[in-house]
């Protein structure tokens, strides 16, 4: 018996969980093993009962596109103490966990700005670390401080060492995020919620909304945008099976309640080719996919 049908046993773990629920897309197979620990204790003991299990660390799941066969491999997603936010002497401390929404908030609600942002992503802060997560002009590494990582050992590292460029950070699959601090402004309350009320309003304006899709396909390329090169060929709407280039956003890939991962992926290749061929582009995925494709 591994050491996580041990934990399988005792509840700790479950086996051939879903995932499709706990993905913004609302589809794909099941996980070989779920964890879900509250707090580092349990964190540790899954780590140590992983082996060489293949390891996913997943967030809000609103960057990702899991197969339909699944993940073959152990699934670890921050609950409980991984959850919190406190504002403390101008510094956001949140879990891995913590909702970014409600960073954005709690910190306006503080008197402190600079984390606005964060309240159009709909993810966790792991997941903004891991991604360098950004939007209406500033990225994750602009107001981050440090990260804890635990792969084992725990560890704590800053933007540079972390890599943080476009969407890109150097952590490993296995390495989880289990918390960041991130350096605020001073702020005017009535001043903060106003910008947070006009970037909720933009985004209602100038994208679906957060079920049934994983953000921006693809990568923007240098100086450029995406979603105005796939709008200016015409492929809005464009569709294979259940998924469809949105109406309102071309670089949103927006799914039916009934599609599948499959028909997602073949939608990416499907855009990137004509892409390709047709404006001498080549588009890279932003989203991730997760499991078996071929
Ligand atoms: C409607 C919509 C709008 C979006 N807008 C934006 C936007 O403006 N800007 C932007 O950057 N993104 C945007 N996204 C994409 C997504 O919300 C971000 O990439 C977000 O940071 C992902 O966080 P998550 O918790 O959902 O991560 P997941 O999707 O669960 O995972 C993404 C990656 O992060 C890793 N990861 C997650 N948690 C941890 C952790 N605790 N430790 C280590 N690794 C971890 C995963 O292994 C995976 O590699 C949008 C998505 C949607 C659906």
């Amino acid at each position: 018996m591994s050491g996580l049908d041990r934990l399988a046993a005792l509840g700790v773990v479950v086996a051939d969980a879903d995932l499709a629920s706990l993905t913004t897309y609302r589809f794909g197979g099941p996980a070989r093993y779920l964890a879900e620990p509250p707090d580092r204790v349990q964190l540790q003991q899954v780590i140590e009962a992983r082996a060489h299990e293949p390891v996913l660390v997943l967030g809000r799941g609103s960057n990702l596109v899991i197969a339909d066969s699944g993940f073959d491999g152990l699934v670890i997603r921050l609950t409980g103490e991984f959850e919190r936010i406190d504002i403390e002497d101008g510094v956001a401390v949140a879990g891995g966990a913590a909702w970014l929404p409600s960073v954005a908030r709690q910190s306006v609600e503080a008197g402190r700005s600079g984390l606005e942002f964060f309240v159009g992503i709909p993810g966790s802060v792991g997941g903004a670390v891991r991604q360098n997560a950004g939007g209406h002009g500033s990225e994750t590494r602009d107001w981050l401080e440090s990260a804890d990582l635990v792969d084992g050992g725990v560890s704590s590292a800053g933007p540079g060492e972390l890599d943080l460029s476009y969407r890109h950070s150097n952590i490993r699959s296995d390495q989880v995020v289990i918390g960041a601090r991130f350096r605020t402004e001073p702020g005017d309350v009535a001043v903060g919620r106003e910008l947070i009320a006009s970037i909720v309003r933009w985004r209602k304006e100038h994208q679906p909304p957060a079920v049934y899709n994983a953000g921006s396909v693809f990568r923007n390329p240098p100086e450029d945008s995406a979603g105005r090169i796939i709008d200016s060929l015409g492929l809005k709407g464009l569709s294979v099976g259940g998924a469809r280039v949105s109406d309102k956003h071309a670089n949103f890939f927006v799914a039916s309640p009934d599609a599948s991962a499959g028909d997602v992926y073949r939608l990416v290749q499907l855009i990137r080719d004509i892409v390709r061929e047709r404006a001498g582009v080549e588009l890279h995925p932003e989203i991730q996919f997760v499991g078996d494709f071929t």
